[in-house]
């Protein structure tokens, strides 16, 4: 039997109920779960902005210690409820249990993180100029953030803006992914019994009308945003428009160079790890395989092997490796997108639309022999799909890599500790993996790109702070 799951939106701690407006199922075997909600308007959203302001004086007055307390309660709580979130998010989204488990225990960790950083907002003071004068700078909040999240790590990615907004003092209203809302409704139950002012974090659901009127609301302070490159130029024009500060994530068309002195095995697993696992539904995916001639047949046979083993099924079953995309226009993208490439006349080494699977399950892809124009040079497939681009050495490696307006992440498979450091200085890239896949980062690490793929400062990390706060620069004279 279908469980269905009926949401709300959540203002000032309590639940706000409205028309059913979308719907999301099980993408692996949609008579498991259906989740519908409603849509805010810009009313709701206007209500939702009202209450965060009115939490922003709460939450100073409750003090550093409370908020810390808090944070670590909802880290604590995220942590033992793991099975049970981790299921929720692998029928929602169709991601692998492991993963799923893995996700919440990583928004635990942040949060965990982030209850710590409370305690340590540390400014600075020193003398002024002026004979007798002291100067100070400290770190204020900024008041009310936005935030609007993607359904691809549906706990994650809100965890690593709602704990450091949290943490410097600020009020968050959320916009979470119409994909992965029940996820989020199960964070904000977590969040709403950790004991903070009410209004602390409000929740609007819907899609991107809801995260439009989101982003446009008058009152907010700042917008922090991950999402698809389309989406987040929208956002940002949206908060230029307004004057307010706005940090955007959006995608990549990563690379990995393999070169000739390469662990071929590494390499292997790198680049399987990258393009397919996750059914490369992560903005740090391998999209560019750019491997030496002197390698490359080698390469591509082993990874066609590597993935042949790949175990690809229900999402819930913990032997599963590769789970399906996250919902039915997903995959008609991805199709879409897959069937346009094969009109140039490539023809893929494996999967691709020959490869039909049921539900919301895409084949692994793998195209031979791109060229850096190419679609798959330059676009983004948020999907289990990549391209193989042979170069010759490292300089055409690293020029390959290079020519694609995004910068996210790139990797480099080699022994060349000289190749290693050339590539960390040469590649146009805000993360960069040396013998590691590109995607997989550590949440205590700054976190964002370069170029089409970010814009503001980082997330994650201590330099989380930059823009959860602003500088106050206090003169003072004693007389
Ligand atoms: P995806 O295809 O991964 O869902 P989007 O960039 O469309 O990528 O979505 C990321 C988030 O942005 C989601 O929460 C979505 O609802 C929201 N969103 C979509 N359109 C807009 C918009 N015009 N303004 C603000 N947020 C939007």
């Amino acid at each position: 039997m279908t469980e269905t799951i009926t949401l709300s939106h959540n203002v000032a701690g309590r639940a706000v109920s409205g028309a059913p407006a979308f719907e999301q199922r099980n993408p692996a075997l949609p008579d498991d779960l259906r989740v519908e909600g409603p849509e805010a308007d810009a009313a709701l959203v206007a209500e939702a902005v009202a209450a965060a302001r009115a939490a922003v004086g709460a939450i100073e007055a409750a003090g550093i210690e409370a908020r810390a307390d808090a944070l670590a309660r909802i880290g604590r709580a995220l942590m033992a409820d793991a099975d049970r979130l981790g299921l929720l998010i692998a029928r929602e989204t169709g991601k692998t249990l492991g993963d799923s488990k893995g996700e919440v225990m990583r928004a635990a960790r942040i949060f965990d993180f982030f209850a710590g950083e409370t305690l340590r907002n540390v400014g600075e003071r020193f003398a002024s100029t002026r004979p007798g004068a002291t100067v100070e700078v400290e770190y204020a909040p900024v008041g009310v953030v936005a935030a609007i999240t993607p359904w691809n790590f549906p706990i994650a990615i809100p965890a690593w803006k709602i704990a450091p907004a949290l943490a410097f003092g600020n009020a968050v209203v959320w916009k979470p992914s119409e994909i992965s809302s029940a996820t989020a409704d199960a964070l904000m139950a977590v969040i709403a019994a950790a004991g903070l002012p009410a209004g602390s974090v409000n929740m609007v659901l819907g899609a991107g009308g809801a995260g439009k009127a989101l982003a446009e609301a008058d009152g907010i302070d700042a917008i922090s945003f991950t999402g698809s490159a389309a989406t987040g130029e929208r956002v940002r024009l949206a908060a230029a428009q307004r004057g307010v500060r706005v940090q955007l994530e959006m995608g990549g068309v990563n690379g990995l160079i393999v070169l000739a002195d390469a662990d071929l095995d590494n390499a292997v697993d790198c680049a399987v790890n990258g393009a397919f696992f996750a059914a490369g539904q992560r903005c740090t995916a391998t999209s560019r395989i750019i491997a030496d001639h002197a390698i490359a047949d080698r390469f591509v046979e082993a990874v066609r092997a590597k993935v042949a083993a790949i175990k690809i099924g229900d999402p819930r079953d913990p032997a599963t490796q590769v789970g399906p995309l996250a919902a039915p226009r997903q995959k008609e993208l991805i199709a879409r997108q897959v069937a346009g490439v094969e009109a140039t006349g490539a023809a893929p080494l494996f999967g691709g639309s020959a490869a039909a699977m049921e539900h919301c399950f895409y084949a692994p892809t793998l195209f031979d022999n791109v060229e850096t124009p190419d679609f798959l040079g330059q676009e983004e497939i948020f999907g289990p799909v990549a391209g193989v681009f042979r170069v010759d050495g490292f300089e055409e490696a690293i020029q390959a890599l290079n020519g694609n307006r995004f910068g996210l992440s790139a990797g480099i498979c080699t022994r060349s500790l000289l190749h290693a450091e050339e590539f960390k200085r040469r590649a146009r890239a805000g993360m960069l993996m040396v013998n590691l896949p590109t995607a997989g980062v550590d949440y205590h690490a700054p976190f964002g790109g370069t170029a089409g793929s970010s814009y503001g400062p980082r997330e994650q990390g201590r330099a989380a702070r930059t823009f959860y706060t602003f500088i106050k620069t206090s003169y003072q004279k004693p007389l």
